[in-house]
């Protein structure tokens, strides 16, 4: 199994080697409606696992390959915190990181489990998701699994940011007309004030979302920016001020990388150095790869992938 993805130059976390803890099929608690990932029914545990040991194996064998890589992300085809080796794979991956730093990206949900919460506290860096701090908003854009709490969650994530010592960022991704209201925007800040956090990203659909929905336009995040209080660290995400070198991708590595996240001709060129772009084009000709057309900007996506997402 394939577990390491990357390395990809995130928008706002730097040049990251990705370790997918679902790599065989989406397994999540949430079912939101802008995923990247096809629909599918909410779970609270994953059914689908493999060993910490599987996972550290191919980790060491990705930082010999790719020295450069400043930040290890753990993410999924799902939500990384119902990976059941959590804690023993950050105490493993903590042994070996070097110099490197350690991110997880996650919804939440299960901040109030008390071992997850102090496996995330193991980590130099945690994003943490809050698309909606009222229960309709909340049910209508992350779709949770059915024993999940709002109140726990935001108490959790409260909770959290006065405790960790790492680097906390939040996210809300906005979606046109669902949680884009003025209602909304008062109630989260209203919650985000009593949070301690390096950063908040305000960012809206960029990627083929699940289900049909639409985003917004930078003007208006802009103008949302504003109607938070002035001395939140409010962040407008954007692929602008993206650092860094361009990388050699395999094919392999090509597909792979397409296969998690989709890259638009932007990404190609800030990513990948002058023979992983042949490459790429290689890979086109052929037919492994294909552009697809969404929301103004073409994405390059590997053909297996676009089949998946058309069964959605
Ligand atoms: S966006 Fe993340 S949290 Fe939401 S359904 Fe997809 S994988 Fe789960």
């Amino acid at each position: 199994m394939k577990f390491i993805f990357g390395p990809v130059a995130s928008r706002r976390f730097g040049t990251s080697l990705g370790i997918d803890l679902s790599p065989g099929k989406k397994q999540c608690n949430f079912d939101c409606l802008y995923c990247e990932l096809a629909p599918a029914l909410t779970v609270n545990k994953q059914s689908e696992t493999y060993p910490a040991s599987d996972i550290l194996k191919e980790l060491k064998n990705s930082l010999i390959e790719h020295p450069n890589s400043d930040v290890i992300t753990l993410t999924a085809n799902g939500e990384p915190t119902l990976y059941p080796y959590l804690d023993e794979l950050i105490i493993g991956i903590n042994d070996i990181k070097e110099n490197r730093e350690t991110l997880i990206l996650t919804n939440s949900a299960t901040l109030n489990n008390k071992q997850t919460y102090q496996s995330l506290l193991k980590l130099n860096q945690v994003k943490l998701s809050l698309d909606a701090v009222t229960a309709d908003v909340f049910k209508k854009i992350d779709r949770p699994y059915a024993d999940i709490n709002l109140n726990k969650i935001i108490d959790s994530v409260i909770t959290f940011s006065n405790e960790f010592t790492g680097k906390l960022f939040i996210e809300i991704l906005f979606v046109r007309g669902i949680n884009d209201t003025k209602e909304e925007i008062n109630a989260l800040n209203k919650v985000l004030k009593e949070l301690k956090c390096q950063r908040i990203d305000l960012g809206t659909i960029d990627r083929p979302p699940a289900y049909p929905i639409e985003g917004l336009s930078y003007n208006q995040l802009f103008e949302i920016s504003h109607m938070f209080d002035a001395n939140l660290p409010i962040h407008i995400a954007s692929r602008k001020n993206i650092q860094t070198e361009p990388s050699n991708y395999s094919n392999e590595e090509i597909i792979n990388t397409l296969d998690k996240r989709p890259l638009t001709q932007d990404d190609v060129t800030i990513l990948f150095n002058k023979s992983s772009i042949k490459r790429l084009h290689q890979l086109i000709q052929k037919e492994e790869v294909r552009i697809k057309h969404i929301a103004n900007l073409d994405f390059y996506m590997p053909s297996a992938n676009i089949s998946r997402k058309k069964v959605k």
